[in-house]
């Protein structure tokens, strides 16, 4: 439980893709939201899984995911701020 390498987070509305598997609603992919990389990742048990990024190993590998599907409709506006 105390891993390191799970300590950090990306949110799932930050990637510009997920992929789930229908039945169940398992996280199965997203499309990593790092700007460098951009590639499709398979994610196992809500960690992005390591991966190469264009200038090698991407920093957003092994970072757990968190849904905040829910939150999303709530945060429209402030999303909207960039
Ligand atoms: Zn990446």
């Amino acid at each position: 439980m105390s891993d390191e390498a799970t300590d950090r987070t990306v949110l799932l509305s930050q990637c510009r893709a997920a992929v789930f598997r229908a039945a169940t609603v398992t996280l199965m992919a997203v499309t990593c939201p790092s700007r460098e990389c951009g590639v499709t990742v398979s994610v196992v048990d809500g960690v992005i899984g390591a991966h190469l990024g264009m200038s090698g190993e991407c920093p957003l590998g092994e970072v757990r995911v968190v849904d905040d599907r829910v939150a999303v409709a709530d945060t429209s506006e402030a999303a909207a701020s960039s």
